[in-house]
């Protein structure tokens, strides 16, 4: 059994999932302590156990400790089935970070299988569905998985209520190289709205366009459908000839929809001054994981996340083979490797 320390590195909920994801794949059981014990509310929170609950239904795992606040788990996996898999979150919880819990082992699974989730779809600290649709799934094809993804309706916290369905079929991983993000394409900004005025959607995307030099065309509002309550999402989608990057920021009570605008645009530009780095950095620490189980690959991204360098001293926990090398290649840049 492999023990892990909750609070190490980044000591959030990202320690727990890639751990499930890698004692599925592995099985080995693993036992956790000290989970999130730095944090403000320590322990398991509602969406670390929907990451649990769904990981020993794909693990058909013995696992006790999972109770809200609890700081020590133990996991035992039994098996990894595909299987048609569905989870209510309950709360406004990421989706997006619930799938990321098993959608690695249903890759290595005996067949395909169908994950349905509901919660939140659009949520800050957190891949928003689009970072997975347009980011992160095309990473996952080109090792040679295939998902598709599907946004049935968005949600966002504090309500959620959104819902996703991914299809998920098998196929060996192979790893890949990434290092050119090659030419800016188009640039596009998107502002979900739901059950709020138009003129938050409307100054967010005036803000976009004016300080990233956008044409209209470049320019959507989403409004959903029979939404469960209030939320704003703003996203940014960077395209060049071999990389796209989702940013995405959100609104609140109280805060105006022109530093929802800023704190978007700052992420882009920050993007885009970053010489030709292909992965930004939330990317990056889901890019290592991807490439880690592939066996083989090697990226350009930004100065390396708590997120990142938490992942690199995880991963060889469960897959001692397994080196993470990395080096700065010039100031915010960085080139990040996989060898096994
Ligand atoms: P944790 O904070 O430990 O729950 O982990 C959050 C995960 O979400 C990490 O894998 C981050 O890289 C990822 N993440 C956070 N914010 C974003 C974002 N805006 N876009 C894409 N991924 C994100």
């Amino acid at each position: 059994m492999i023990t892990i320390d909750g609070s190490a590195g980044e000591g959030g909920g990202q320690i727990l999932r890639t751990s499930l994801a890698l004692s599925l794949l592995t099985q080995t059981p693993v036992r956790f302590e000290r989970i999130r014990a730095g944090r403000r509310r320590p322990g398991l929170r509602a969406q670390h156990l929907s990451c649990v609950r769904l990981a020993a239904q794909v693990g058909r795992a013995e696992v006790s400790g999972a109770e809200l606040e609890s700081q020590s788990l133990t996991f035992r996996p039994r098996a990894l089935l595909a299987g048609d898999y569905e989870l209510d979150l309950g709360t406004a919880g990421s989706t997006s970070l619930v799938l990321q819990t098993v959608l690695l082992p249903l890759l290595h699974a005996d067949g395909p299988s169908r994950v349905r989730l509901e919660g939140g779809t659009h949520n800050p600290l957190a891949p928003p569905f689009e970072f997975l649709e347009r980011v992160y799934l095309p990473w996952v094809e080109r090792a040679g998985g295939r998902v598709r993804p599907e946004l049935v309706r968005p949600g966002f916290f504090p309500k959620g209520g959104g819902e996703v369905r991914y299809q998920i079929t098998p196929g060996p991983l192979v790893g890949f190289e990434l290092l050119e993000r090659g030419p800016l394409r188009s640039i596009e900004a998107e502002a979900y709205l739901s059950r709020l005025p138009d003129h938050v959607a409307r100054r967010e995307l005036d803000a976009v366009a004016a300080a990233l030099e956008l044409e209209p065309e470049a320019l959507r509002v989403v409004r959903p459908r029979r939404p469960k309550g209030p939320g704003n999402a703003l996203l940014i989608t960077l395209r060049f000839a071999h990389a796209t990057e989702v940013v995405s920021a959100y609104g609140e009570k109280g805060k105006p929809a022109e530093e929802v605008a800023a704190d978007a645009v700052r992420e882009a530009q920050r993007l885009l001054a970053g010489e030709g780095v292909p992965v930004g950095e939330h990317g990056a620490d889901q890019l290592l994981l991807l490439l880690a189980l592939a066996g083989s690959g090697r990226f350009r991204t930004l100065a390396p996340s708590g997120h990142t360098t938490t992942q690199q001293a995880l991963i060889p926990r469960f897959l001692p083979r397994v080196g993470l090398p990395s080096q700065e290649l010039s100031p915010g840049t960085w080139e990040l490797a996989v060898d096994a």
